[in-house]
């Protein structure tokens, strides 16, 4: 399977689903070479925009997913509609029951040291059978080898990179052709959910589409960040009159 991609601000999303990403990642595993994955969000996108040291490190992911309600509407008001979300939490989870169901080994790198140890005891309560081949918190120098030589060693099939963007990228790019193989993505705040130090919004929320703001009242703190999603949607109504 081969998906093709839709350029949304000259970002080239990968057009598929969530069932058929997960089905793909499974056969991307017996790649000799390793697979990066970024999730991005309308956030990423605007970042990306302004920032070209990022622009240059997204062109090396072999998938970009839509991360969030804002790229699928941006999808369809440029005419090129985007099936569905395909977020990082999502794919995170997926893959926790596909590593439990065929016994493959991940990795988690992020978030506090507390935190981390907390999420990587939920995994390992709910997902028994799948192998934790290790885990390493997220406060370290970018350029500390040892968890490179941590990871090589202990040859996992997903690598979870919780260090929020642009970190995350930066760390993959700069890791992963050292490590040689692997399924690499980036997760953001994911590991704060799997601990339960976060919740996600509830279901209701979720259907709205307004996890977004569920998470500004949760961490308004986030308000300064969040002002990327409505100068998204004017670069893409900018766009749109092209
Ligand atoms: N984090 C980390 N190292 C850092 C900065 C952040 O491990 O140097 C972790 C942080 O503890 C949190 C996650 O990265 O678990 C960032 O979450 P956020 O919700 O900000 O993710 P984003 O929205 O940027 O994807």
């Amino acid at each position: 399977m081969s998906f093709t991609t839709i350029d949304i601000l000259d970002i080239p999303f990968t057009c598929t689903t969530q069932l058929d990403f997960i089905k793909q990642l499974e056969l991307d595993l017996n790649k000799p070479q390793p697979t990066f994955i970024v999730t991005a969000n309308p956030e990423i996108v605007m970042f990306a925009k302004k920032t070209p040291s990022f622009s240059n490190l997204l062109k090396k992911a072999d998938y970009i997913t839509a991360d969030g309600i804002g790229i699928i509407k941006a999808s369809k008001k440029l005419n090129t509609p985007l099936p569905e979300r395909v977020t990082g939490y999502d794919i995170l989870c997926d893959l926790l029951v596909l590593a439990n169901k065929k016994t493959y080994s991940v990795y988690f790198l992020g978030a506090k040291e507390d935190t981390l140890d907390l999420a990587v005891k939920n995994v390992g309560k709910n997902y028994p059978n799948l192998k934790i081949a290790g885990s390493h918190h997220g406060y370290f120098d970018i350029n500390d080898e040892k968890i490179i030589t941590n990871i090589k060693n202990t040859n996992p099939d997903f690598i979870f990179v919780a260090l929020g963007f642009p970190r995350q990228e930066e760390w993959i790019v700069q890791a992963k052709d050292e490590i040689g193989k692997g399924i690499f993505i980036g997760v953001g705040g994911s590991f704060d959910v799997l601990a339960g130090t976060v919740k996600r919004a509830p279901v209701f929320w979720q259907k709205l589409h307004l996890e977004w703001f569920y998470r500004l009242l949760k961490q308004p703190s986030r308000f300064k960040r969040m002002l990327a999603i409505p100068k998204f949607m004017l670069a893409i109504n900018k766009e749109n009159r092209k």
